[in-house]
Formats: C-alpha cells, structure tokens, sequence
C-alpha cells in the first residue's frame, strides 16, 4: 500500500508515534530501490539520509523538532550539496564536489528536512524531456515509454512515484511547471528572486528560479514559505517579507479572470487540453467569478524573445567550464588551447552545444543589435503587457503545456519541436511572475493535463490559496 502521500499524514503518523523519521526514510529507501528503472534518482544519500532520520528522530522525541521533521526530499542536479558530487547531469562537472550547500537546500535542512538524493534533468537545465542527460533519460511513471517532460524530469517522477515527499526542481522557462502538468502534481515557478539562487548552477541568470514539486498545495506553500526570502550570498535575492504560505489557503472571494485567446485558440493545443481548461474556465463562471478572454498579440514572440535571451545568458554563464577550474578535462589534450576546446567539445552535449554557438552568435559584435537588444526590448514589452493585465485581473489562466507527455525521441531530431512544449511556460519566465501548475484531468490515453495559473509579482499566496479552491474544481 501506498504510504506517506503528503506531508500531513507524516505527521499524523509521527504523532501517533506510528512511525518514525527512519522508519519514512527506508520506506522511500525501498520504493526508489524497486522503481530504480525509472532512473529518477542519480545518487541515493542513503546513509546520510538514514543519519539524518536518526538525529531528527531525537529532536522529535525532545520536543525539538523543526518544522520540516519527517519530510523527505530529493533535489535536482543542479542544486549543490555541502560534500556531495553534482553535476548538472554534463559529463562537464563528472566528479565535482560541492564545497558548500545552496541557500534553498540549506534552510530546509535546518528546519530539519532530511535530503534523500539528487534528481536527474536535461543538461544544466535545457530541456522539455529529459532526454538531454549524461545520466540518461528518466521515464514517465504514468506511461513508461513517455517522456516525464523537463528539464527537473527526475524531481517531477521522484515524487509521482512517491519516492519522496517533495522534490526540488528549478524553472527558467517551464522546467517546473511542464514536467509537473506530464507527471499529475503541483509544480511552482515562484516570482523571480523571491528564492535566493546561490548554490543553483546558473543556466540563464536573469530567468533562473528554484521550483518545487509535490502532490497538493499545502506542502509545496509550506516549503515554499521556508525555501524563500532575502539571502545576504544572492543580491538579486528580494528584500519582500515572506507570508506564510500554508496558512493562507483558504479562498472564499469572487476573483476576475482574464485567459489568453491565443493559447486556446492555439492550433498547436491537444482537443483533451482545450475542452478541459474550457471547463474549468466554465466552471468559474459558474461560480460567480468574472471570467474574460484577452487577446495576446505577443504570444508569438514569446519563444524566440526566450530562447534568444537564455542561449545569450548561458553562453556567457556555462564559459566558466573550460577544464581549468571544474570537474571534467579531456585526456587527449597536447597544449593550453587544445584543453580548452577538446574539453568543451567532449564534456558538453549536443544540445548545450547548440545553446552555447546560438547564444554566442546573437552575442557577437555584428548580431548584438539585430538579436540581443531587440530581444530585451521585446522582453520588456511582453513583461508590461503581463503586468499590467495582472493589474487589472487577478489571475491568468492557461493551459500548461500544449500536449500532454510524448513518446522518447518524438521531437529529438527536430530542436524547434522541442522549443515550441514551451510555449505556453515561457510568458512567466520572460515577465518574471510567479505561476503555479496543476492536475486538470487526464486525456483519452489516460495522461495528466495541467492548468496555469500566473498572478503579478509576489503574489505567491494568492496563487497558492486560488490553487487549492481549484484543485477543487478541476477536471480530476
Ligand atoms: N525547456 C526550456 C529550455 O530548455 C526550459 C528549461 C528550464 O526551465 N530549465 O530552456
């Protein structure tokens, strides 16, 4: 029987003394043990973990107990680990121990949550599929021969499967968000710098945000509440005081709700996706919320405006790999140079790759206008017009993705294809606002479907309390 499935019945369980913080952790022990095909975990912390349980344990039994006792998570690859390898799933960083722990992580920790292992995810984070990983691809727990979406695909599985409590997972353009719609859970991109990045490899720096996985709201506000704030190691970290998320779900207010004419009316968009988050638009009405469509000219420059600013970003960010100062160096090397450009070309993939040449390109002297500064410009145009309609409404609603989890290697030879599962993230990541996914339903084929919901920034705990009162309301 399945055990665990939200942090509530850990601590019911605790209470009762039923069960113990060991007694949780070999539980997920064995779960991931028997699901170890899914290849959701790169590194099992068994011992720690089980040490951590251990100390949790007494502080429990003192009374001492932090507020995170008995919660198991697992964290993406990306996110580092005081003394523990990471490697943003690249051949690059084979080998590299973390010499200190990420903010995020740290303060989870200290409320006395006990870390299980590391997750796997496309490399450094690019990705809608997790098929881009030094650490191979991860399978979909609702269909095994689909992709769980990406790139934290291995966050998203870990907890489908119950493989931990919440994961941890990092969202630049849906990361979050998508694989959370393909695996069934709630997934959050939180407001851009309201979670400090420091020990989050950067990807695309002005677009990066850690994210969480679980499978209801309250467990993902509550680390939420934890995980966020100013942070003396990351400047860009938000000086906001942090409500306390998981005490603010209770909804009961006639909100007004704009949804974008041009997501649903999306030729990309799967029939399944459409009728449901139709529905629940419905549904809404019913409910005597104001519900109006808006139209969204710019959706169409929303991609390439991301995909040209990240590629710029992490070119820029990912220069630092040069076999010099981290984990991988080719062994064929003859001279300074040949170092630099053998271990680049062996210890990045394909796809990084790709990143890496485009970024550099719209980066270069003669290209910088045409690409770069137009596409900051439009970035800037795309973050009023999402402002400003969150001025005006609540919330905005859209469907998640514009399909529902696909078969391994259906877009692999088509990068473009792979670019376009992001449509519908990306307005957030280019806008910096907060947006949650949720469960809404499963296709024909029996696949999740996800919902989005975006508010304006910092607006975290009305998206969480909105959240909860849809889940309600869904399609599931
Ligand atoms: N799929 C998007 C990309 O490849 C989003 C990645 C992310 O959010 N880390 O850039």
């Amino acid at each position: 029987m399945e055990k665990f499935l939200s942090f509530d019945d850990i601590q019911k369980s605790l209470e009762i003394r039923e069960t113990d913080c060991k007694a949780i952790v070999n539980y997920y022990l064995q779960n991931i043990q028997t699901k170890a095909h899914l290849n959701a975990f790169v590194e099992v912390y068994k011992e720690s973990a089980l040490e951590q349980a251990a100390k949790v344990d007494e502080k429990i039994a003192s009374g001492k107990a932090g507020r995170l006792a008995g919660m198991v998570i697992g964290i993406k690859d990306v996110l580092v680990y005081k003394d523990h390898e990471f490697n943003a799933s690249s051949k690059i960083l084979k080998g590299f121990i973390s010499q200190f722990t990420a903010t995020a992580v740290q303060r989870l920790i200290d409320e006395d949550a006990i870390i299980i292992g590391r997750l796997n995810c496309d490399e450094f984070g690019m990705g809608s599929s997790n098929e881009n990983s030094v650490h191979g691809k991860v399978l979909n727990a609702a269909d095994e021969s689909r992709v769980p979406g990406g790139s934290s695909g291995g966050s998203a599985v870990a907890v489908q499967a119950n493989l931990c409590t919440v994961s941890l997972g990092t969202d630049t353009g849906g990361s979050v968000r998508q694989p959370a719609a393909f695996t069934g859970l709630v997934g959050i991109k939180p407001t851009y710098s309201r979670v400090s990045r420091w020990g989050l490899i950067a990807y695309a720096s002005s677009f990066d945000t850690i994210g969480i996985f679980s499978r209801n709201i309250r467990d993902n506000a509550l680390v939420m509440e934890i995980m966020a704030g100013p942070d003396n190691f990351d400047s860009t970290a938000s000086r906001k005081p942090v409500p306390k998320y998981s005490e603010l779900l209770h909804f009961d207010k006639r909100v007004k709700i704009a949804y974008l004419k041009e997501t649903i009316e999306s030729p990309a968009l799967q029939k399944e996706i459409k009728e449901n988050t139709l529905s629940i638009l419905e549904r809404l009405k019913e409910e005597g919320h104001e519900v109006e469509e808006v139209e969204f000219p710019l959706l169409k420059y929303v991609l390439p405006t991301y995909y040209i600013l990240t590629t710029a970003e992490a070119s820029s960010n990912l220069s630092r790999y040069d076999g010099v100062k981290y984990g991988f160096r080719s062994p064929n090397a003859h001279n300074l140079e040949s170092m630099y450009k053998m271990t680049r070309s062996e210890g990045f993939g394909e796809e990084v790759k790709r990143r890496i040449m485009l970024g550099t390109f719209v980066l270069s002297a003669s290209y910088y206008d045409a690409y770069f500064t137009k596409a900051q410009k439009v970035r800037r145009l795309i973050k009023e017009f999402t402002e400003n309609l969150l001025n005006k409404y609540d919330y905005i609603l859209l469907p998640t993705t514009p399909s529902t989890a696909f078969k391994f290697g259906e877009h692999s030879n088509d990068p473009v294809a792979m670019y376009l599962e992001d449509l519908f993230t990306v307005q957030a990541s280019v806008s910096g606002v907060p947006a949650l996914s949720l469960p809404n339903g499963k296709d024909q084929q029996g696949l999740p479907i996800g919902i989005q919901v975006m508010a304006n920034s910092f607006k975290e705990a009305e998206l969480y309390a909105f959240g909860s009162y849809l889940m309600e309301l869904s399609n599931n």
